[in-house]
């Protein structure tokens, strides 16, 4: 069944499974874990505690005869359940207690451990000075999660189980020892001190949390409720510079979450050596003191309180509402990232916070591209810890702005709200976040879960843009090229979802700054735009070509436009008949909506005033290169050509164009070279170019009265990715063609980045720098970009399709119709001419070819 959750169909990406990776469920419950009591004695100097543990349990079962316990690394010293001896065993990771009396449903028992721990490796944390660092404080922290609490104390240490718990600490003075929910008591006991702590409300084991310290206390409140800052001495004043805003941020919280903060009291301890950057034990976070302040460092604040902010959002998200399996890890990390987005929303802005959120975004797509892909939800690993990664945190994240962008402000907070009130002191799984949803907003989610949460990846766009200028007509592909063709069903890897589309024109002639709205391509066409146009008919027309071609999952259920569109409904009622289901167009006035659309032309506006700027700029190398070619005119078409191969095999060509300085990417092709002596192991450059050029010009070739000059299929100027070699190959073949009279043609060559022409030996005398051979580059670049990701996509479609491509004369369609017949291509291999041919449009001729490949 775990496979079922992995992305199989994606072999571009690597395994988020190392290996060892298997799947990890919670245990069985004996019972119900009630109380946990430790009550400890530290023994600084030699790194060393002793005390007792115990549980109160409630079992759930009768008759049981034993009870395992994690205890990794312990000195167990005995074992009494209700005051009497029991037998054990123990083998350094876990307890086995063989219980005098069986239990009895709903019969609490005590059990009590003693036990003491030197050195532990794990969970508890000695920080001590040494030589080589003589002023390194004295300190003892903690830190359980993920599975580390059994490192300190026996426990039974998964997230499911959740009790109350109370620890006992004996430490010498003047350090004081600070952990989860109200001091209830200290007493004295000579150059001791013993402090008495009980946390009243449920918490997992893996939020239990001790500090000890020579802390200064900084007292601080919220509605009461006592807000404490613990640091080092003498660094008071940082302490208020780097949290001083937790207040604030309690009060923040507790109105987005519809709960006010749930416990007795909010520590922050700023611990040395933190392994983290915090850690969110319940109402007493544990930082690292690099996240202290000083008053430089506190002109620019924001690392700091989006820790501050994070921790403290856990104390909802985590503590209050407790995740049953490390699994669903993203609902709490999701969140807490998340508030650092709302946070900065509120002290800096909406602008700040889409950045922010932009960032979130670009951290998971780095790890997604460069470590792994994976689920966000998935219990298949080797060490829960591996989990907590830029999918749960960033990620989530983002999932969680997506369903906000989903539900609407209003309904999102309803929703957030009521899985905060209905799981408090709870634990959860990510349906009970769906089930939140449906209860509070009557929307059901599932579908946005299934795509983000429950599978790997992400909709990745290619967005092709192109004006006829003639029929005024624009059009705009957006394609989903993480949907690899060829896939079988591939639609399964198509995402649903809502692109808004921005528009827009610059106004007559006046193309300068009077950038009227937006646009998603190059001002040239748009400048051509009459100012009388009608910016909702461009964008109507721009629909309607658009999801002309789309896949019917591809159309979305509300499309937001910026303009009213003069036909809306008529096009809504042809999407949502091509949909199946209802689709509306809506002009938003609504704030979450209309900003989507104030997002997309704010783009849009950014992407014309790049797109401009980037005009002069290729102006100007035009200009250059034509000077340096000596051309009557600006080289407005320019194609460039490249090869690329791995030996030999799969040989492909590429053929870029740039029009007017910029790649106009619906004019790209690329070409299967033909040439039978360019087989595997024997590659011929030379030979390809000559093919793809002559393939590319032979209608001009065989057309002597086909129009060259003022026909936007005719090149300025040709470009050959190579030296003399490659160039006179070229040549030699539009020589034949009678051509090389009209095409001017040059060659870049790599090494020195020279410019080669026809007939001349030596190369020009150029700049590599100059603006006109850069020019150059960029198309030599892009042509070997273009040849390389196509030879990718050849490469991978040749192992995963089947042999029936290599049949001449087979085409997508038909090797589909045959599959839909027989299943499989052992089934074709084994068939009569005579049954081959029942396949609808095989005929009984290509039917004897199919037989004869199979059957040579
Ligand atoms: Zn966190």
């Amino acid at each position: 069944m775990s496979q079922h959750y992995f992305d199989t169909e994606s072999n571009r990406y690597k395994s988020f499974e190392l290996p060892g990776a298997k799947p990890h469920y919670n245990p069985d419950k004996p019972g119900q874990v009630e109380h946990i009591f430790l009550d400890l004695n530290l023994d600084i100097p030699n790194k060393s505690y002793y005390g007792t543990c115990i549980i109160n349990l409630t079992p759930i079962r009768n008759g049981l005869e034993s009870l395992v316990l994690d205890a990794v690394n312990l000195n167990i010293e005995s074992v009494q359940v209700d005051g009497n001896p029991q037998q054990f065993e123990y083998d350094g990771k876990q307890l086995w207690i063989y219980l005098n009396l069986l239990t009895e449903i709903n019969k609490q028992i005590a059990i009590a451990i003693a036990y003491s721990a030197e050195k532990p490796q794990r969970g508890l944390y000695f920080i001590e000075a040494d030589k080589y660092y003589p002023n390194k404080p004295t300190q003892v922290w903690t830190q359980g999660e993920d599975e580390d609490s059994r490192f300190w104390f026996p426990c039974f240490d998964y997230p499911g189980q959740l009790s109350t718990s109370e620890i006992r600490l004996r430490v010498p003075k003047p350090l004081i020892a600070i952990s989860n929910g109200e001091l209830i008591a200290t007493d004295e006991d000579g150059d001791y001190k013993i402090y008495h702590w009980l946390q009243k409300q449920v918490h997992p084991t893996y939020l239990m949390t001790l500090a000890v310290g020579d802390f200064a206390e900084i007292r601080d409140e919220w509605n009461g409720i006592p807000v404490t800052y613990y640091v080092e001495k003498g660094r008071e004043e940082d302490a208020k510079r780097s949290m001083g805003k937790t207040p604030q941020m309690i009060e923040f919280l507790s109105e987005k979450y519809g709960y006010p903060y749930p416990f007795p009291k909010y520590a922050q301890v700023c611990v040395d050596d933190f392994i983290f950057g915090g850690m969110e034990n319940t109402s007493t976070t544990l930082l690292t003191d690099r996240c202290l302040l000083d008053a430089r460092a506190a002109l620019d604040n924001r690392n700091t309180e989006s820790l501050v902010v994070h921790e403290l959002a856990h104390q909802w998200f985590g503590d209050l509402v407790v995740i049953k399996h490390w699994s669903h890890a993203w609902i709490k990390e999701g969140m807490a990232s998340y508030s650092e987005v709302m946070w900065t929303e509120r002290e800096y802005g909406a602008e700040e916070a889409a950045y922010y959120r932009l960032l979130e975004a670009r951290s998971y797509l780095a790890e997604d591209s460069g470590r792994y892909r994976r689920p966000m939800v998935t219990h298949v690993y080797r060490e829960a810890i591996e989990l907590y990664d830029r999918h749960i945190y960033e990620k989530g994240s983002c999932v969680y702005h997506m369903m906000r962008a989903e539900l609407g402000e209003e309904l999102f907070w309803k929703a957030i709200q009521t899985f905060v009130r209905d799981n408090a002191h709870n634990t959860v799984e990510t349906v009970d976040l769906l089930r939140a949803i449906e209860k509070a907003t009557g929307r059901n989610l599932l579908f946005l879960f299934d795509q983000y949460v429950y599978r790997g990846g992400h909709p990745d766009f290619k967005v092709v843009y192109s004006w006829d200028g003639d029929s005024k007509l624009v059009k705009v592909t957006v394609t989903q090229t993480q949907a690899v063709s060829g896939n079988n069903g591939s639609s399964n890897s198509l995402f649903d979802l809502k692109i808004p589309i921005g528009f827009g024109y610059v106004k007559g002639e006046d193309k300068g700054d009077k950038v009227e709205s937006s646009t998603l391509s190059s001002p040239s066409p748009l400048s051509t735009l009459s100012p009388q146009f009608e910016p909702g008919a461009i964008l109507q027309r721009v629909l309607e070509e658009h999801y002309q071609t789309a896949d019917s999952v591809e159309i979305p259920t509300e499309i937001l436009v910026q303009y009213d569109l003069p036909d809306s409904e008529i096009l809504a009622d042809v999407l949502t008949q091509r949909k199946g289901r209802k689709v509306s167009i809506l002009t938003p006035q609504r704030q979450v909506k209309a900003e989507l659309i104030e997002m997309v032309e704010r783009n849009a506006q950014y992407e014309l005033q790049r797109m401009q700027k980037l005009s002069d700029r290729n102006n100007e190398a035009m200009q250059d290169l034509a000077t340096i070619l000596d051309l009557p005119d600006l080289p407005h078409r320019i194609e460039g050509y490249d090869i690329s191969h791995i030996q030999g095999s799969n040989a492909v060509a590429s053929q870029v164009v740039f029009i007017d300085g910029l790649p106009a990417k619906q004019h790209y092709r690329h070409y299967k070279i033909k040439n039978p002596t360019v087989t595997v192991g024997h590659s011929d450059d030379f030979a390809s170019l000559a093919e793809v050029i002559q393939r590319r010009f032979r209608k001009y070739g065989e057309d002597p009265q086909l129009p060259r000059e003022g026909n936007p299929d005719w090149p300025d100027l040709i470009m050959i990715d190579g030296g003399k070699g490659q160039l006179s190959s070229v040549v030699a073949v539009l020589q034949e063609m009678n051509l090389l009279e009209d095409l001017r043609v040059v060659s870049l060559a790599k090494r020195r980045e020279e410019i080669f022409l026809p007939g001349e030996s030596q190369p020009l005398k150029t700049d590599p720098e100059q603006s006109g051979v850069q020019l150059l580059r960029r198309l030599r670049d892009e042509a070997h970009r273009f040849a390389v990701s196509f030879h990718r996509q050849q490469r991978s479609d040749k192992l995963k399709r089947s042999r029936l491509d290599e049949i001449p004369g087979l085409g997508h369609h038909r090797q589909k119709q045959l599959l839909g017949h027989f299943r499989s291509v052992d089934y074709i291999r084994q068939a009569t001419p005579a049954q081959i041919a029942e396949v609808p449009g095989i005929g009984s001729r290509l039917a004897q070819e199919i037989y004869d490949y199979f059957h040579p």
